[in-house]
């Protein structure tokens, strides 16, 4: 069938695709708590003749598959929200529930564009006959940056060929580059309690080991590569200031272009917590949670992604829409609109066009994603849709405003559309699948381990 056949099929699920962007909205799960929304696609995809896979060991996982034969298409849908981002759809600030989640990274677009794109490539296998396996991937857990890890370490993508993956941001296009790979872990301090003005002299205090490691940290920070990136949160367990602390928590993440670099740095970080244990005579007790490696980018699927971006019809917004987007955009600092817009080369609040190839060729993207690990296994290509205006942020109220919109949900049915074109010129279309097959394999790190 011609393409825009394909894109007819695909918007005979707009309503599936509009309910889902809403629902999971309107049900925001943090990571490792996704129990309603993986039911509720699970349950969608059972009715539409999908058969489930669970894994006892992923809970909030898993895959639903229809059709038979190769190549098998994994189709990656994510569902988690981020804690502290509740918000209206509105353009001021305003939570639903004061303190409550969000989707300020719009996983709930994320999930119902993967589960429209699934649905709607089985119509059209059955009219075109194509031979064939698709498999949605319910996947939890991509904000703690874990879920793929443990569903690759579990054996959940095993048999699968190709995987196609989107995310929502404020620009449409291809990703030719890679994110940052990144390590999660903590620290456990303890030391020895005390009366803090009675008898400081007894005490050895968790807390002052867990602030010299931060210290030593900030310090270390000038002499690691380019592109690293270190943050973390702090944990006191609840003591008040008149207690020598005898325990104190911390949770760190370090990112860096290359997961070999991420290792080196966790070392060295580890040390600053051996030191600080020394000088504190307290003792640290350090626990790997996950880690995530970078993207391994494929040329070739990309090429046939942004043939496929830029055979769709470009989304059209209402004057009421762009007002909204204003509305929003007027609410971030305006220096980074501004820039945003020079960089895109954009008047209008909302990215309109493909953006052209070259734009991000070469510079990693400074966030990191469990979906690396999955490009380490498979072939897997990545793109965009504009959800929200030029110079918003994902994990920011104002992303969670927009994907509660219009402007989310459309996103969600054009990129539901891009992920069934291109999956339909990877059933339909030997000599591709072949010219990215032989891609991956050239790049593949045949040492990859997941790490968990
Ligand atoms: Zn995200």
């Amino acid at each position: 069938m011609a393409k825009k056949d394909v894109f007819t099929i695909v918007d005979t699920f707009k309503d599936l695709c509009r309910d889902a962007c809403r629902t999971i909205w309107n049900h925001p799960e943090i990571s490792g708590e996704e129990n309603f929304s993986s039911k509720y696609y699970a349950e969608i995809l059972r009715k539409e003749s999908f058969r489930l896979v669970v894994n006892e060991h992923v809970p909030h996982a898993f895959l639903a598959e229809w059709g038979s034969g190769h190549p098998v298409l994994a189709i990656l849908g994510e569902y988690d929200a981020l804690p502290g981002l509740s918000q209206k759809a509105g353009s001021d600030r305003e939570e639903i529930t004061a303190g409550g989640a969000g989707h300020g990274c719009g996983h709930n677009l994320l999930g119902a564009a993967a589960v429209t794109g699934a649905i709607a490539l089985k119509k059209v296998m059955e009219e075109d006959g194509l031979e064939g396996t698709i498999r949605f991937y319910g996947c939890p857990e991509e904000e703690t940056l874990c879920g793929k890890v443990k569903m690759i370490h579990y054996n959940m993508f095993d048999g699968c060929d190709f995987a196609f993956s989107w995310h929502p941001m404020s620009v449409n296009m291809t990703f030719d580059t890679s994110y940052l790979a990144n390590a999660s872990f903590k620290f456990y301090y303890t030391g020895l309690s005390a009366h803090a003005g009675f008898a400081p002299q007894n005490g050895r205090s968790a807390l002052d080991a867990m602030e010299l490691t931060n210290m030593g940290v900030q310090y270390l920070r000038e002499h690691v590569i380019d592109g690293t990136r270190i943050h973390y949160t702090t944990d006191s367990c609840g003591y008040a200031p008149n207690i020598v602390h005898p325990e104190a928590k911390s949770w760190y993440y370090v990112r860096a272009p290359h997961m070999s670099d991420v290792k080196s740095t966790v070392d060295r970080v580890k040390k600053c917590a051996q030191g600080a244990a020394i000088m504190t005579e307290t003792q640290v007790k350090f626990e790997l949670l996950s880690g995530c490696t970078e993207m391994l980018v494929n040329n070739a699927f990309s090429d046939l992604t942004y043939k496929n971006l830029l055979e769709l019809e470009p989304i059209t917004y209402t004057a009421e829409e762009r007002e909204f987007a204003r509305k929003i955009q007027d609410s971030v600092a305006m220096d980074t609109c501004a820039r945003d817009r020079k960089a895109y080369n954009s008047d209008g609040p909302m990215y309109e066009g493909i953006a052209p190839r070259e734009q991000w060729a070469s510079t990693p993207m400074k966030a990191s994603t469990d979906t690396g690990d999955v490009s380490q296994i498979m072939p897997m290509n990545l793109f965009t849709a504009a959800a929200w205006p030029i110079g918003v942020a994902p994990h920011t109220w104002q992303a969670t405003a927009c994907a509660g919109s219009s402007l989310g949900e459309k996103a969600a049915l054009w990129a539901a559309k891009a992920i069934a074109a291109t999956a339909y010129d990877i059933l339909t279309l030997p000599e591709e699948r072949e010219k990215i097959l032989a891609e991956f394999e050239a790049r593949k790190d045949d040492n990859y381990v997941p790490m968990i």
